[in-house]
């Protein structure tokens, strides 16, 4: 299991748990964090979500190193790029975004790339001081991970900044352009985050769950949803243009992108 879970006080507590690889994304690592978010979204008992990670980073993004237990086809055409990211890289944080129940995400350490995949459709998000965000995508020739929040939750200047230069926002950055809540200290990371959990969790549920709905309806009229799947289709012809010069895109530039990282 790469996914722990459990419900305490109205609040779900799913854990990302492979700190060894620094919680980066397999396939099972997303299906099952999949599958907590709808238990938690249909579990009458929970009434906020907790995001958090085990280990010192948040996410190092997605295993580029791939499934060892998947067979690995013989050949990657964008048709299964394509299918494989909708699904696990578009449509699982969409559906996060939309589960009608607070959700607040912990991070601390590194969350690169993939790693906003799984912060970002949060609600709220508590950093860590030693939090670092950063997509240096752009270094494997693609214009920013599969789900284009970086407008969104930076403002386009920020955003382009980010996307340009490939380096890291702290969590101090990340709180002035309102893309997180707050950050404390690494040692208080959990258990701020719990208490404002256990904080919101005494709220009316259905007021929690309009207020939800009234924000992110208002995103979705100013164009969040077509944004999102429309850029989506921009990072596909990345990857297309890769699969053209490189042939499997993945590894391409994997060492300067951990570089950029360091
Ligand atoms: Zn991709």
């Amino acid at each position: 299991m790469n996914i722990r879970y459990e419900v305490a006080d109205k609040v779900a507590t799913i854990t990302l748990d492979r700190p060894e690889v620094a919680n980066a994304q397999n396939a099972a690592l997303l299906d099952e964090l999949d599958a907590a978010w709808q238990r938690a979204a249909y579990d009458d008992d929970v009434a906020v979500i907790l995001l958090r990670a085990e280990g010192k980073h948040f996410s190092s993004g997605h295993d580029m190193k791939g499934d060892s237990s998947a067979p690995r086809p013989d050949k990657i055409t964008l048709d299964l790029l394509y299918n494989i990211e909708s699904r696990r890289y578009l449509e699982y944080s969409l559906r996060w975004r939309n589960v009608p129940k607070p959700s607040i995400a912990a991070v601390q350490g590194r969350c690169i790339a993939g790693g906003l995949l799984l912060c970002w459709p949060c609600d709220l998000i508590i950093a860590a001081d030693d939090a670092q965000f950063s997509d240096p995508v752009v270094l494997m020739g693609i214009g920013g991970v599969e789900y284009h929040g970086h407008t969104w939750e930076l403002g386009p200047r920020k955003a382009k900044e980010m996307l340009f230069t490939g380096r890291s926002v702290s969590g101090a950055e990340a709180e002035r352009f309102g893309m997180v809540n707050k950050v404390v200290p690494r040692a208080e990371l959990d258990a701020e985050a719990l208490a404002l959990a256990h904080e919101i969790a005494r709220m009316p549920t259905f007021g929690l769950r309009q207020a939800k709905r009234a924000v992110n309806q208002t995103l979705d009229v100013q164009g969040f949803y077509a944004a999102i799947q429309s850029v989506f289709d921009i990072h596909q012809t990345g990857h297309g243009n890769a699969l053209s010069v490189n042939g499997f895109p993945i590894l391409v530039d994997l060492e300067r992108m951990k570089e950029s990282n360091r």
